[in-house]
């Protein structure tokens, strides 16, 4: 399934949400400049700190990028698309399908390619906003020519999808940096894991997909991995899956190439 006798594939992926991640889950953030400055932080600290990260490395990566970000910070866009990496689709707010009817999904589908494809750049990758799919989202990725979903958990390798032209890249929440590093104001008993415990289950899940021949995707988001004691983690690790000959480190677009 891999390239170049690998046996097993892996691929960093940047969910770029800034704001909209706070809006979409209560509009009325939209007017909480305290709420709102946490994902200023992955623009304006955060994404120069990775792009630094993946360039020593030598990685391309894969970012997923809401209409409205891209709108909002088009230089830091420009920034990854000049470096090399992958841009797709992250919704054009970041609502879940799932509450939106089908007009309103697809003008959502609509102005987020309108958006992106604005850089320059081929967008074959759609990641919902909350990796919710609704009834109508792969017949509308198939009519607007994406070729690819990176939201469902069956399976550890890319597939076919039910519409012929659409791939599935799955992922997984022990792979997702927000289900240990997310604070929020509603989260006061939760507490933020440590990068040394991360460390421990990303090692874990890495070489087990690694052990099946699956392709190990990490979902991140600049503002929660983009912290400054995380960054020296992101770095190492990057550092640890690179450090495997027998890996294939690729964009999410490569990836569903070879399903
Ligand atoms: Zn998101």
């Amino acid at each position: 399934m891999w390239p170049d006798g690998t046996r097993s594939a892996a691929s960093f992926t940047f969910d770029f949400d800034a704001e909209e991640v706070w809006i979409g889950e209560d509009p009325a953030n939209a007017d909480r400049p305290g709420v709102l400055s946490q994902g200023t932080y992955g623009a304006k600290v955060a994404v120069p700190q990775i792009l630094d990260v993946l360039r020593r490395h030598e990685v391309r990566a894969t970012f997923f990028v809401p209409g409205r970000v891209a709108e909002r910070y088009p230089e830091r866009v420009a920034d990854i698309v000049a470096a090399g990496h992958e841009l797709a689709h992250h919704g054009y707010t970041h609502t879940s399908p799932t509450k939106l009817s089908r007009a309103e999904e697809e003008s959502e589908l609509v102005r987020g390619l309108e958006a992106l494809r604005a850089f320059g750049t081929e967008i074959t990758g759609y990641r919902s906003p909350s990796w919710d799919l609704s009834p109508h989202t792969l017949a509308l990725l198939h009519e607007h020519g994406l070729s690819y979903s990176s939201n469902l958990m069956d399976d550890i390798r890319p597939y076919r999808l039910a519409h012929p032209r659409l791939v599935e890249v799955p992922i997984s929440w022990i792979l997702d940096d927000a289900a240990h590093f997310w604070f929020d104001g509603a989260s006061w008993t939760k507490s933020i894991a440590t990068t040394a415990t991360v460390r421990q289950i990303w090692e874990e899940e890495f070489l087990g997909i690694r052990r099946l021949g699956g392709a190990c995707v990490f979902t991140m988001h600049p503002q929660i991995i983009g912290r400054p004691g995380r960054l020296t983690f992101l770095d190492a690790f990057i550092g640890f899956v690179t450090g495997h000959d027998d890996v294939w480190v690729a964009t999410t677009a490569q990836i569903a190439s070879r399903a």
